[in-house]
């Protein structure tokens, strides 16, 4: 595993955070690569008066008030995410680079049967990065990113929901290279016999299958979907066959876990070393991501509880102790994983039955 640095093309933000995949990507002497016309290169603000702009000139009769709502949804991206963001989940990262970045980065390499996927689901347990890992594509790909919450979409858009979703798409290609990133993506696609689905609903649904199936024309180059799921199993078949590449986002394992809290705790006032570190690791089996950061956080903050409202007021910045091992340790007992055990346990069979492998 290399390192990214400051020479690699693919690794656009702060390099040294997390290991990444060794990805050998163009030099960056290489002659300049083609690249779809679009507004939101890494790093860059979104302008959504420039994308509005785009929309008029490209989208005739174009409903304005559901246009800007739709461009209310895309994520600006302010600081740039790169694999180095991203702990753990080296062959994953490899695999996204392959499929969906590079496509992005040179489409005109990736025609014929290298066309790229127009479909990848990301399933796996909450809190282990999955909506990190939309933002980094977007980010290393220059793609406006539009993430769309299934919550929102089920409550918000009832009622104009086929139009806005043909509107989103139709976007989507206007501002390309462009991500619809859609979270909790089964409570939208489930199968119609586990869910009790609203006629409304089903059209929504029809309607995003059938917007999924016109991507795969190449007009629609440079237009991908990204659907997340902690519950795979809930997809129906249909579904599922629209997403061409379905990649498992485990729980970190140990290795992961150590480049999470190295990341986390470097900026803080800690004592926690290297077996210090070992031991958290043990412990914190079967905790996500996300639940080993609000540990850590709980625990930086355990000097601080100690303190009367006097003190807090009056002691110097530099006379506040170390957090320590203890402090993570004792937040332990408190914060158990949020995963439980037989939620995983439908995960893997997923993964057994439809995952992509790596
Ligand atoms: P998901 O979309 O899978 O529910 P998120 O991507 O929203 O999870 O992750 C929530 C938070 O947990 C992130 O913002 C990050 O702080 C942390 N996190 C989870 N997994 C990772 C990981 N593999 N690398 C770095 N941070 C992570």
């Amino acid at each position: 595993t290399r390192q990214f640095t400051a020479d690699n093309p693919y690794s656009i933000g702060k390099p040294d955070v997390f290991g990444a995949p060794a990805i050998d990507g163009p030099s960056s002497s290489s002659p300049g690569p083609f690249r779809f016309p679009h507004n939101s290169s890494p790093g860059k603000p979104f302008d959504k008066d420039l994308a509005m702009s785009k929309l008029l000139d490209e989208i005739p009769d174009l409903d304005v008030d559901m246009a800007s709502s739709i461009l209310a949804e895309v994520l600006e991206i302010k600081e740039p995410v790169t694999w180095d963001s991203i702990a753990g989940l080296d062959d994953v990262k490899r695999t996204l680079q392959d499929i969906v970045v590079n496509p992005l980065i040179r489409p005109d390499i990736f025609t014929g049967l290298k066309k790229p996927e127009k479909g990848v689901l990301l399933f796996g347990p909450p809190g282990t990065g999955k909506t990190l890992i939309g933002k980094c594509l977007a980010s290393l790909g220059g793609a406006t990113f539009f993430a769309i919450s299934a919550a929102s979409v089920t409550s918000k858009w009832v009622g104009t929901g086929e139009k806005r979703v043909r509107l989103l798409f139709k976007i989507a290609r206007v501002l390309r290279p462009s991500i619809i990133y859609i979270d909790e993506v089964d409570s939208i696609l489930s199968s119609r016999e586990s869910s009790k689905e609203n006629e409304c609903l089903s059209r929504l649904k029809t309607e995003i299958l059938a917007s999924q199936d016109g991507l795969s024309c190449s007009d629609n180059d440079g237009v991908l979907l990204i659907g997340a799921t902690n519950l795979p199993q809930k997809l129906d078949s249909a579904a599922r066959r629209r997403f061409t590449s379905r990649l498992m986002i485990p729980l970190p394992d140990a290795e992961a876990r150590r480049a999470l809290m190295a990341h986390d705790i470097k900026n803080d006032n800690h004592s926690i070393d290297e077996d210090g570190m070992s031991m958290i690791v043990k412990k914190t089996e079967g905790y996500s991501g996300a639940d080993l950061h609000t540990v850590l956080k709980d625990a930086a903050k355990a000097p601080i509880r100690e303190l009367t409202s006097l003190q807090l007021r009056t002691i110097p910045l530099n006379k506040i102790r170390p957090f320590t091992v203890d402090d993570v340790l004792e937040v332990l007992k408190k914060r158990k994983p949020s995963v439980a055990a037989k939620d995983m346990t439908e995960v893997y069979a997923f993964q057994k039955m439809y995952g992509t492998a790596l």
